[in-house]
């Protein structure tokens, strides 16, 4: 079989790209870009977020995505009332689109009120990336009304910790004892108190003894939202929330006074 010359596929090839480029050329699809600066006013109307007080250029950095995928790839233009159905078929996933992108696009600081309120209401999952500088904000602003909206938004998307912050009364400290809403570092007393680790220490005793066994030999315990457990028990979890508890000497003198050994009994 006569094999054909590199040259000549290679012509096929070009003439084969020209003859497609040029079917392309007659297909000419709705530029959603054009068609959102053409459409802009009604699409911030019919979305409800006249209020926020926008430039163009701005409502259309936050718009441009979703307004294109609402779009789509077509060839007629869609009317902005089919484009707007899409846009709101969710509405609630929506206004938190636009709340993460304000967010993006100014500096909390420099937000008017009625845009922070706006980001406060509707941030829901995007919480976990920015409530530090939400509560700060809500804070400097002496917003109290607004930092229970975000305790609340807290407690529904955040990631809520077994151990409560005592300065700002999120369930918000990390592994590392860290505040994630305010930065307020937990004491590892004021740890021990809030989970009142003698008193559960003494419930395991009774119930699970040889994890307690375990925990008075060892020094130390994971505090999880299972509760404790003792190290042989503990396998962490990526992103997963643990405390490593480690108990002083009056705490392991108390508790094995009341550790009775089987053994012995
Ligand atoms: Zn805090």
């Amino acid at each position: 079989m006569p094999r054909k010359k590199k040259e000549d596929i290679k012509a096929e090839e070009i003439a084969k790209g020209e003859h497609k480029s040029s079917k392309k050329k007659k297909e000419k699809y709705v530029d959603p870009d054009q068609l959102l600066e053409e459409y802009l006013k009604d699409v911030v109307e019919g979305l409800g977020i006249e209020f926020l007080g926008l430039t163009d250029d701005e409502y259309i950095e936050i718009l441009r995505e979703p307004f294109a995928s609402a779009v789509g790839q077509v060839k007629t233009k869609p009317k902005v009332k089919t484009i707007l159905n899409r846009l709101l078929s969710n509405r609630d996933s929506m206004m938190e689109y636009v709340a993460v992108r304000l967010y993006f696009l100014r500096d909390i600081e420099k937000l008017g009120d009625t845009q922070l309120e706006f980001l406060v209401y509707n941030i829901k999952k995007g919480i976990n990336q920015m409530i530090d500088k939400l509560y700060s904000e809500c804070k400097r602003r002496n917003r109290n009304d607004l930092i229970e909206i975000l305790r609340y938004s807290w407690n529904q998307f955040g990631i809520l910790t077994p151990l409560r912050c005592p300065k700002c009364g999120f369930n918000a400290i990390m592994p590392d004892l860290s505040c994630k809403v305010c930065g307020y570092i937990i004491s590892m007393k004021e740890v021990k108190e809030q989970i009142d680790v003698l008193g559960e220490l003494k419930t395991l005793a009774s119930i699970e003894s040889a994890d307690f066994k375990e925990i008075i030999t060892s020094g130390y315990f994971f505090y999880t939202p299972q509760g404790i457990l003792p190290p042989s028990k503990f396998v962490p979890s990526q992103g997963g929330i643990f405390y490593e508890i480690v108990l002083n000497k009056d705490e392991k003198k108390i508790l094995s006074s009341i550790y009775i050994d089987p053994q012995k009994r």
